[in-house]
């Protein structure tokens, strides 16, 4: 029986030995308190990259770099005191090729004792986690440098964890945004921000949480509270899934605060609308008002037109002294008016649209003859000088509008000369217009006024209400001018006088 029992035991040795040796993990024993290698493994040999020749040596002989690392002390330790060390993810150099070369280890130091309890050796057994830790700290470190990333961002960021959305990390721009301070971090969203809850967000981390849908927004109005207030901020919003394995796990945050750039715009809207308004308000006067002309003159028209006939009758009537005068004169005030209600007529055509020409050819020097005489009727004191290079030739023209044309110029060049100086007209030609020139030695026209007087409306302040006038009769000619696809401008010296000049294309 003891035979057996000694046989057996023999044979469980035998495994153990065999199961020892080719264990994966390093193994080994020292002995003594100078760590003497007395048994060690193949998996230990293959990492010390050694033969069995080492077995007999202490630990420092065999690797004379761990004298400045850590292990000969905690191995005497357990050895002197017989309590076990473990530790797991241990740095340790050893080195290979002549460099140390960092690897890590799980392991463990375990006394060995004889029969009477004294300890006599040291169990060590080891487990290299080198790819693990190397694989981990990779994720670490890139994990580091993600949430750095976040941290020194421009623009707001922030990482918020798992279902409850924990606030992970936030840049000091999310927290100025947000209106936080940092005690948010480690805090869950519906907490810290319980104003947004009934605002939606939440709903929509959730889906990001659930789809792994990135969402976006751009000026997304959020209210949040600010010292007891509520403040509308308008962002551009990005929650970003964040995956480990395969599933959602965080989302990260990104807001830029859009809110003075919004209200910047909606102001300029408002003013834009507000100016929008003022001028269709301003168009719908100007409408009404070139109607109220309208109206007004067509109504005018028609009784003057009568008035005129009666006093041509009365004129030719048996009228003497001041009775023939005061028809005269009459008559001459109602030509006045009538002219005007004609101007005013003609500027309602023009804003109409609706300015005939009745055009037929026309020999220009004719239409100056009559405007002369005209003005020579209604003016005999006025002294008017005509030169002509142009005497025949002729344009195609509407031969009244042209004749209203000079009749304005002339007149003006009359009612604006003080004293009856002398007023000269002339006629030229070359291949592609006629030219009518008519020049005074009035009171001229200052610089600033040389073109607005073409305007309609426009009268020079100073004059008023001295000489009188509506200020419609140069912008009637210049559209006849232009009509005729013609010019018309003015040369002028304040003082000296002025020369109106128009051209027709022949
Ligand atoms: P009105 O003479 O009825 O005011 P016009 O349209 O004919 O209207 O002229 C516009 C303005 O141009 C006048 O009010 C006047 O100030 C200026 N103007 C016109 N002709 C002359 C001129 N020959 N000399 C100086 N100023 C002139």
């Amino acid at each position: 029986m003891d035979t057996n029992k000694a046989t057996a035991n023999t044979m469980i040795e035998g495994m153990l030995q065999t199961a020892l040796i080719s264990a994966p993990i390093p193994i080994l024993v020292f002995e003594g308190l100078d760590m003497r290698l007395t048994y060690c493994n193949d998996a230990l040999l293959e990492l010390w990259s050694r033969d069995k020749s080492i077995i007999g040596k202490t630990f420092l002989e065999i690797r004379p770099e761990q004298r400045d690392q850590p292990f000969p002390e905690l191995l005497k330790n357990v050895f002197l005191t017989g309590k076990p060390h473990t530790d797991s993810e241990a740095l340790a150099y050893i080195v290979k090729n002549g460099m140390p070369v960092a690897y890590y280890f799980d392991y463990s130091y375990t006394a060995i004792r004889d029969q009477t309890g004294i300890i006599i050796g040291i169990l060590v057994i080891c487990r290299d986690v080198t790819q693990q830790v190397l694989a981990k700290n990779k994720v670490l470190e890139s994990e580091a440098r993600f949430r750095n990333t976040v941290l020194q961002a421009p623009v707001a960021m922030a990482i918020i964890k798992g279902p409850d959305f924990i606030v992970e990390t936030a840049n000091k721009e999310s927290l100025q945004l947000w209106s936080r301070t940092a005690d948010i971090i480690g805090k869950k969203i519906a907490e810290v921000f319980p104003e947004v809850q009934e605002q939606g967000f939440l709903n929509i981390l959730n889906q990001v949480y659930e789809t792994g849908e990135l969402y976006h927004g751009n000026e997304v109005p959020v209210e949040l509270m600010s010292s007891w207030q509520r403040i509308t901020v308008y962002i551009d919003l990005v929650f970003h899934p964040i995956f480990e394995e395969g599933r959602v796990t965080s989302i990260m945050t990104v807001g830029y605060n859009v809110t003075e750039l919004v209200k910047a715009r909606k102001d300029a809207e408002k003013s834009e609308a507000a100016a929008i308004e003022a001028r269709n308000k301003l168009e719908l006067a100007l409408a009404k008002k070139d109607e109220f002309i309208s109206l007004a003159s067509h109504e005018l028209k028609t009784p003057l037109t009568s008035i005129s006939g009666y006093l041509q009758v009365m004129e030719r009537s048996n009228f003497e002294g001041r009775n023939k005068l005061f028809v005269q004169k009459t008559f001459q005030q109602v030509k006045k008016l009538s002219s005007l209600v004609s101007d005013l007529l003609d500027v309602s055509k023009i804003e109409a649209g609706r300015l005939q020409l009745v055009r037929c050819p026309t020999v220009i020097r004719e239409v100056i003859d009559e405007a002369i005489d005209l003005i020579r009727h209604a003016h005999p004191d006025q002294e008017i000088g005509f030169s002509s290079d142009a005497d025949n030739v002729s344009v195609n023209v509407d031969r009244h509008r042209i004749e209203q044309v000079l009749m304005n110029l002339l007149s003006n060049a009359i009612k604006y000369t003080p004293g009856n100086e002398k007023i000269e007209i002339r006629l030229s030609a070359d291949n592609t217009n006629v030219k009518v020139e008519v020049q005074d030695r009035g009171i001229g026209i200052a610089e600033c006024h040389r073109t607005k007087i073409f305007s309609k409306f426009h009268r020079i302040d100073e004059l008023n209400p001295v000489i009188s006038g509506l200020g419609i009769g140069l912008y009637i000619s210049r559209q006849i001018i232009e009509r005729h696809a013609g010019d018309l401008w003015v040369d002028s010296e304040p003082g000296k006088g002025s020369s109106f000049c128009f051209t027709l294309p022949l």
